[in-house]
């Protein structure tokens, strides 16, 4: 019996686990299926969810029962009341030289990034950033993780194997879409505390005054149902009203107003509004594209919309391969007639 390993990240502030420790697990329980059907022994995975902290919510623990796990283990310490790299880290590595898994996923986030890297060091293992798929293939008899990501400045998708066990990967939140009917939510025999028998007391990093939760601004994308992205199709003019246009109808029907690179990159829009590789994941309800070509590199950031419209004057835009419904027309024209409707 192999293991899937997940880093489940949790909120120090109210012991919450974040959204994207669902979508990983949700993933790595779809690969554990996927890999019954591979014909291959060892064929056979759990799917365990690993926790660094003081405390849990258990309520947490539930939902992450729900997306899928198998097994839930709280390491727990004292020391783990907030976060420091090397305590982490070498916490994380106690419990696994007596617990060894096959595969571990971390999640993109500034903390999973700061430890996977220190984690797979230690362990002499590869480690495949910013993955946008995973799957389990069959080579020399074995199961191995096929990651991709993005390569060379992204104009190509690599799929990429690791040599030595375990093989790991971090995943930008929203990649990947938590499914909370993979699994059941009881805890009976299922979840188990790991005590540090070896705390780190030294740290390199003191908490002088506390944390804080950043401000979240009118660009926070978290729980979206609608986006409407804006393109340089809407610049074709070189007049940037339309940007505005397009923020007011958002704000209109009670979207969000987001850009590709492009328009970022001209100062048309600020960086913030980004969607893509190099800006925000995103995974609303409906993505509404307005003159937007469907570089590789936006439509990994928008991919998992539950539906897509895209709008575009040209009817060969690769943007069309991803929606669900195509518009060929100009952009500019249905934002003034959609603003003279709402
Ligand atoms: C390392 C790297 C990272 C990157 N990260 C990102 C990222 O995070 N996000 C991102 O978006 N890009 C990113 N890019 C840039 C990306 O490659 C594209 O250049 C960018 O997405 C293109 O933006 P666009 O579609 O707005 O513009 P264009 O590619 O110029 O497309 C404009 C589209 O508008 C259409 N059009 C023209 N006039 C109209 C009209 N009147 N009505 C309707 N349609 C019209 C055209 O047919 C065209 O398809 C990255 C690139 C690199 C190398």
């Amino acid at each position: 019996m192999g293991k899937i390993a997940v880093y489940l990240e949790s909120d120090l502030n109210n012991n919450t686990l974040s959204d994207v420790s669902y979508e990983l697990i949700t993933k790595a329980r779809q690969l554990k299926i996927s890999a019954k059907e591979i014909d291959c022994e060892n064929n056979d995975f759990e799917v365990v969810g690993i926790v660094l902290c003081k405390n849990i919510d258990m309520d947490s623990v539930r939902k992450a029962f729900l997306a899928g796990l198998d097994y839930f283990v709280h390491i727990k310490d004292e020391s783990l009341d907030t976060f420091s790299q090397n305590v982490f880290s070498l916490s994380f590595m106690e419990y696994f030289s007596s617990n060894p898994c096959e595969i571990i996923l971390f999640p993109a986030t500034p903390y999973g990034r700061i430890l996977a890297p220190r984690i797979t060091t230690m362990l002499d293992v590869g480690l495949v950033a910013d993955c946008t798929g995973l799957e389990l293939i069959k080579k020399n008899e074995n199961i191995m993780l096929a990651a991709t990501r993005p390569t060379f400045g992204s104009e190509l998708m690599a799929t990429i194997l690791s040599k030595k066990n375990p093989q790991c990967a971090t995943v930008r939140p929203k990649t990947f879409v938590a499914d909370f009917t993979l699994g059941s939510d009881d805890i009976s025999n299922r979840f188990f505390e790991y005590n540090l028998k070896y705390p780190i007391n030294e740290t390199r990093v003191k908490l002088l005054r506390s944390f804080f939760e950043k401000e979240k601004n009118d660009v926070d994308f978290d729980n979206s149902k609608i986006i409407l992205a804006a393109g340089y199709g809407l610049y074709m003019g070189k007049n940037p009203e339309y940007f505005d246009k397009l923020k007011k109808l958002a704000d209109k029907i009670n979207a969000k107003f987001g850009a590709s690179r492009k328009v970022v990159d001209l100062n048309l829009v600020s960086k913030e509004y980004q969607i893509g590789q190099t800006g925000s994941t995103v995974s609303p309800d409906l993505y509404i594209t307005f003159g937007i070509s469907g570089a590789v590199q936006h439509v990994v950031g928008m991919k998992n919309s539950k539906k897509i419209i895209a709008i575009n004057s040209d009817e060969k835009a690769e943007i069309f391969k991803y929606a669900d419904y195509k518009i060929v027309a100009d952009a500019k024209k249905i934002i003034d007639e959609l603003l003279g409707y709402f």
